[in-house]
């Protein structure tokens, strides 16, 4: 490891003794090194910096925010073995799954430099001849961000990359298990030129803490948060008493539906791409899977061949594709849902096992029913449980029947079979014979308790922006 990595981790390393936060490699139980846990006092000044930066860039033309983005970007992808090497260190996924998410965190860099460029207004015809009206879009101010541990750089990327085009500032709580890749991307920042005082990371010991600063404090006027659905809950409750403007992007619970007319060699693709990336550790994984009757053996019996393929081990080592679960909580708790479900009249089809430290063996459960309660928890981890249906109208009911509505999937050959379906899915996205769906250019984001707020795209930026009406009289 050379060059970002070497500096990140001695960067960010205080020492043991300092009150510092460590690091550990799930893969193997180490510490792999420590950050700061700051003051609130620091958090302050942090917060009383960022605002007078924010002014200073806002008033930068928006071709010079987006060549400063844009050389984010090019040092991203030029270090981009060495940040995937600290991702997987510290996260555990496999070390390919980790390079690809530096490519798609920076994608959000190079995309939101461009439309630093395209914060267009209107104008607005009068209903009277002595006016003229139009509208200017204009960034937030200070802007905050609390991130989860599951993807480190690409959900940092899709916020601060919309953020600072925008002409925000942006201080991030990155989640304490994984902060390396945080700092890593910041330092990369630095070295392009963004002003250290604009984009900033802050960690404490207790994320409450930070929260309650970010939540309160006046001078933040916006907090995106990326995590469960009860901190972000949570989150919106303490945001009411400054009335911040708040984005959500929270849990899901994807279904996976097979249809009777389906290519199964291609939806089973799709369900190991959807449900074990990441060791089925992200929000869009698909949590449970519905296949029609007539088609039920088949793919059961080729999904269990596909996922007996699959390389369990530690993520750094090559062809690997399943790595450790982050910690032993949720271990405990992926562990649970198999046990229970098995109480409740599942069959385990393949997998189950505990393979020692944090890995559990991927899973296919069968004879799950959707009274289950596998079926209404977000499983956050390598197992599949399948239901049988036989009616496409059973079939929504029972899709629709949960609290969450981030991302779907479904398989079909039939294109009147593909709108109706995609229309009476309420969830804020749809895979279409597709398991891997989200790119910078496409609208992420859910419904329902899911969240609000939409990430990447043209509509990403606007939520770092806010209208200003104005209307010229005396004309
Ligand atoms: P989490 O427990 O909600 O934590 C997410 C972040 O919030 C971490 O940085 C955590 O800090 C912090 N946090 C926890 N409690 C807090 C509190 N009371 N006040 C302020 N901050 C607090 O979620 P997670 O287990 O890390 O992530 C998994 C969840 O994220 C899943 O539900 C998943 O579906 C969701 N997720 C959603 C998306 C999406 O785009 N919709 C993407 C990825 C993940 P520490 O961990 O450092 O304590």
């Amino acid at each position: 490891m050379d060059c970002i990595a070497n500096k990140t981790l001695l960067n960010a390393t205080c020492g043991p003794d300092d009150d510092a936060i460590a690091v550990i490699n799930p893969a193997t139980d180490t510490v792999i090194g420590y950050i700061p846990s700051l003051q609130t006092s620091d958090i302050h000044d942090v917060i009383e910096k960022s605002k007078v930066a924010q002014k200073l860039w806002a008033a930068r033309p928006a071709a010079e925010r987006a060549k400063l983005l844009t050389r984010w970007y090019e040092l991203v992808i030029e270090n981009s073995d060495d940040l995937a090497r600290i991702m997987t260190l510290e996260q555990g996924k496999p070390l390919t799954e980790a390079k690809g998410e530096i490519i798609y965190g920076a994608s959000f860099i190079q995309w939101f430099s461009e439309e630093a460029k395209r914060t267009y207004g209107d104008t607005i015809p009068a209903p009277t001849d002595n006016k003229r009206l139009m509208t200017i879009k204009q960034p937030v101010g200070v802007a905050a961000a609390i991130t989860p541990w599951n993807f480190p750089t690409a959900m940092i990327t899709r916020k601060a990359a919309p953020a600072l085009a925008a002409g925000c500032s942006f201080i991030t709580k990155p989640a304490n298990q994984t902060p390396l890749s945080a700092y890593a991307i910041t330092e990369l920042a630095y070295q392009a030129g963004i002003p250290q005082d604009l984009l900033v990371m802050v960690n404490n010991h207790s994320s409450v803490a930070v929260g309650d600063i970010f939540c309160s404090h006046p001078d933040i006027r916006k907090l995106s948060f990326t995590g469960s659905t009860q901190v972000g809950s949570q989150l919106i409750k303490q945001c009411a008493d400054s009335v911040k403007r708040t984005s959500m992007e929270l849990g899901g619970n994807a279904p996976f539906i097979v249809f009777d007319d389906a290519d199964i060699d291609e939806a089973v693709k799709g369900a190991i791409a959807s449900k074990f990336r990441n060791a089925g550790q992200t929000c869009v994984c698909a949590n449970r899977f519905y296949v029609q009757d007539s088609v039920y053996d088949q793919f059961v019996d080729k999904f269990v061949d596909a996922v007996a393929a699959l390389k369990v081990g530690n993520g750094i080592e090559p062809g690997v594709q399943i790595g450790p679960l982050v910690d032993s909580k949720a271990k405990e708790n992926v562990l649970g849902y198999i046990t229970q479900a098995k109480e409740q009249g599942a069959t385990v089809a393949y997998g189950g096992e505990d393979l020692g430290g944090l890995f559990v063996q991927p899973t296919i459960l069968t004879d799950i029913t959707q009274d289950m309660d596998i079926v209404q928890t977000e499983i956050f981890g390598p197992v599949a449980p399948i239901i049988r249906f036989s009616e496409d109208d059973e079939l929504i009911t029972k899709a629709n029947d949960t609290i969450y509505g981030l991302a779907s999937y479904f398989y079909t050959r039939t294109l009147n079979r593909a709108f109706h379906i995609a229309e009476q899915l309420e969830f804020g996205m749809v895979g279409i014979n597709e398991g891997i769906i989200s790119n910078e250019v496409a609208p992420f984001g859910g419904v329902k308790q899911s969240g609000f707020g939409r990430e990447g795209a043209k509509q990403g930026i606007d939520e770092y922006m806010s209208i200003k009406y104005l209307c010229f009289g005396g004309l």
